[in-house]
């Protein structure tokens, strides 16, 4: 049995994003626990899907004594006050001074946090915890698969360990990783050599996504050179590599990955065989994204011999990544070029979904819908909306992604343009499009519908893909960017490519 310090300090920074993470932000309980610590925690994070979660019920199983620090995770934002920051290291300081000595340290960290004192918030803090327990002492950390894994963190922890997934369903499975790693390295005590690598162009998010290659084929082959390796009882203990998160104007922004073992030579090899996979894919992670029309015109031409829906993703307008959801760049295009039978969903427009409820099932109103908040000076689409069918906003998820969530978010309707055969589902509140369920509510079965718009960049494809088509990824105007050339940058390092196949950055922002 040892004594294992745990403890967490989550945050993904968009340095973009309009909003700071302030320190209310990481005490405050969200789809998340708030801030914990000591005791507390053990129970506090029981059966949720998040590494340290996975961690506690590891070293549980194990059987060694868990010491609880503090931990503390704040929604996606900008970047994290120096006050926040401040105050947590104030805790870990104190509990490490305090609570110690200890056999080894597990973190669950996401791995880009900036923070308004330091371009590497992970960095820093394990830079600070080494200055108290020295350089020897084990210290794993988990991470996100959005982490931009920096030199420091690399070179500071004893291990990193990453998801392997995005969608992110293996959270609480990688955190239980993080452990057996710990164990085995506590276990063997035998010496282990790191094999550290940064790619050269940074990877949209909307082509990250696991469902999809080519990051799919990346990530077994993750799996095989850590499994094959283990199998042999030799060389790799740990592969892990961080597709990177791009909107963090950082100058260790991007993909990297980092591999462990005994075997010098073979971690090595590993390292560098799985960095030219990835280089080797950098075409094919360069999609396309289409300008709203041409994906309407491409949709309709490919609808006419398809057995299945084309999907069209409004990436940039995803809820879920700090989008409006009311925006009509895709809507008015598939209206303009008569898209029969299209659906796209959820316009959140609180003013039409009530409208909708007044009018009543059967009968039309005239008016304006989306464009709310009116982003990107667009204004709302005038039509004769017959109001097809109302729903009250309860029903509950059954996707991969939302199964099981139970959604009261106010009245819904499902409306048509009888000009030209588009409908729209209208929602009061912000909610990604990522489940079937939130269409049949409104009487669509979405598997039946020739041309299907989604405001979601890529938890739609946990429940969408199995019914897709195909899949057409649509630029239409919306607050989450996705294409890393038209972001603001100031502090990337010289020499990455913007995106993959992209321009190489200089050191002028665009
Ligand atoms: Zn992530």
């Amino acid at each position: 049995m040892a004594r294992i310090a745990v403890g967490g300090f989550q945050h993904e920074t968009n340095t973009f994003a309009p909003q700071q993470a302030t320190w209310d932000d990481f005490v405050r309980a969200d789809a998340w626990p708030g801030l914990l610590r000591g005791p507390e925690m053990i129970g506090a994070v029981e059966g949720f899907n998040i590494p340290i979660a996975g961690a506690v019920k590891k070293l549980a199983e194990l059987g060694h004594e868990i010491v609880p620090l503090a931990w503390a995770a704040a929604p996606p934002a900008s970047y994290v006050t120096a006050d926040a920051f401040a105050r947590m290291w104030a805790m870990f300081d104190e509990d490490l001074r305090k609570k110690g000595p200890f056999d080894a340290i597990y973190l669950d960290l996401h791995g880009a946090m900036v923070a308004e004192n330091t371009q590497d918030g992970e960095g820093e803090l394990l830079k600070r915890i080494r200055g108290l327990v020295g350089s020897d002492l084990p210290i794993v950390a988990s991470l996100d698969y959005h982490a931009n894994l920096t030199p420091d963190m690399a070179k500071l922890a004893t291990a990193l360990v990453g998801y392997r997934t995005y969608p992110h369903i293996d959270m609480a499975v990688t955190g239980y990783r993080a452990i057996e790693l710990l164990d085995r390295l506590l276990k063997e005590k035998r010496p282990v050599h790191r094999a550290y690598r940064q790619l050269d162009f940074l990877i949209p998010l909307v082509w990250q996504c696991t469902f999809i290659e080519p990051a799919k084929s990346i990530f077994d082959l993750v799996g095989e050179l850590e499994a094959g390796e283990k199998s042999h009882n030799q060389g790799i203990v740990s592969v892990t590599h961080t597709p990177g998160f791009p909107p963090a104007d950082i100058a260790q922004c991007g993909p990297a990955l980092v591999v462990y073992g005994h075997d010098k030579e073979a971690v090595e090899a590993a390292a560098d065989k799985l960095a030219a996979a990835v280089k080797a894919q950098e075409k094919a992670f360069a999609g396309e994204l289409l300008d709203p029309d041409a994906a309407a015109l491409r949709a309709i031409e490919l609808s006419k011999t398809a057995k299945k829906p084309i999907v069209l993703a409004d990436v940039q307008d995803n809820p879920g990544a700090g989008g409006t959801s009311d925006t009509v760049g895709l809507l008015a295009a598939l209206m303009r070029n008569k898209a029969k039978g299209a659906v796209i969903g959820m316009i959140v427009d609180e003013g039409a979904a009530k409208a909708a409820v007044e009018t009543g099932e059967g009968n039309v109103m005239r008016r304006g819908i989306g464009a709310v908040v009116g982003y990107a000076g667009e204004m709302p689409v005038e039509a004769d909306w017959r109001v097809v069918k109302l729903g009250n906003g309860k029903f509950t998820g059954t996707g991969p992604f939302y199964g099981g969530a139970k959604f009261q978010i106010g009245p819904m309707a499902l409306v048509t343009d009888e000009a030209s055969g588009v409908s729209a589902v209208l929602a009061c509140k912000r909610i990604q499009a990522a489940d079937q369920e939130m269409f049949r509510h409104v009487g669509v079965e979405p598997a039946t519908v020739p041309i299907l718009g989604l405001k979601s960049t890529v938890h739609f494809r946990a429940d969408f893909q199995p019914i897709a088509e195909t899949i057409l990824v649509v630029q239409s105007p919306g607050a989450h960017i996705t294409d890393p050339v038209e972001m603001p940058y100031k502090h990337l390092r010289l020499g990455i490519k913007l995106k993959p196949m992209g321009p190489v950055w200089n050191g002028t922002p665009a």
